[in-house]
């Protein structure tokens, strides 16, 4: 959404207006030039909004990134604010400091970005693409779960275990998505099973 006159930025317009007539009127034209245009231009002017919800723990917090730069004319959008979505029935706009420090988390130099992979005999971790990352997990899964799967205890009973896999999902997602990881997860029986929001 395009945001051409905020409220707050109305405000310090008139404010400085008022402030620079005032002046005008005492014979200082020129310093009601100059410091009109010292006056900031209001910081999310022009970003665009969008919606997203914090990375960090299960409370799911709504947040509103800003940016600028349109992806869709080939421009490189960059996020030059985040703050709480006051719509958002969980947090009403408000953040914890880990969620008031998200723009950091964004613009981390050791922020990761892409599945990396450190092949066997390499000291080193080069990227590697979604797919592959993918497959490679996929086999290894299958491969492991083909060797250790328990289906039955030393009684007999079925017991459909696979103890040598964890998972560790991620907990800022919605409802569904918590479901279907779940149930997927539970159905190839791993036991092991949690979310970063207790790491
Ligand atoms: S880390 Fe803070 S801001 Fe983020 S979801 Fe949790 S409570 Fe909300």
């Amino acid at each position: 959404m395009d945001m051409k006159l905020s409220r707050r930025g109305f405000l310090k317009g008139a404010g400085a207006g008022v402030a620079g007539t005032t002046l005008g009127a005492f014979g200082f034209g020129d310093i009601e030039t100059a410091y009109a245009a010292a006056i900031r231009p209001f910081k999310l002017a022009n970003t665009v909004e969008t919606r997203n919800t914090c990375t960090y723990c299960s409370v799911a917090c709504g947040i509103i990134l800003y940016s600028k730069g349109d992806l869709r004319k080939g421009e490189k959008a960059e996020i030059t604010h985040i703050e709480g979505d006051a719509d958002h029935p969980t947090n009403r706009g408000t953040l914890c400091p880990k969620g008031a420090a998200l723009l950091d988390t964004v613009r981390s130099a050791t922020r990761l970005k892409h599945p990396m992979l450190r092949r066997a005999g390499s000291d080193k971790f080069e990227q590697v693409t979604w797919d592959e990352a993918l497959d490679k997990i996929a086999r290894a899964m299958k491969d492991d779960r083909d060797a250790n799967f328990i289906a039955k205890n030393k009684d007999g009973t079925t017991v459909n275990r696979w103890l040598t896999a964890g998972f560790l999902a991620a907990s800022a997602t919605t409802n569904e998505t918590a479901f279907a990881t779940y149930k997927v997860v539970r159905s190839t029986g791993i036991l092991a099973f949690d979310n970063q929001a207790r790491v």
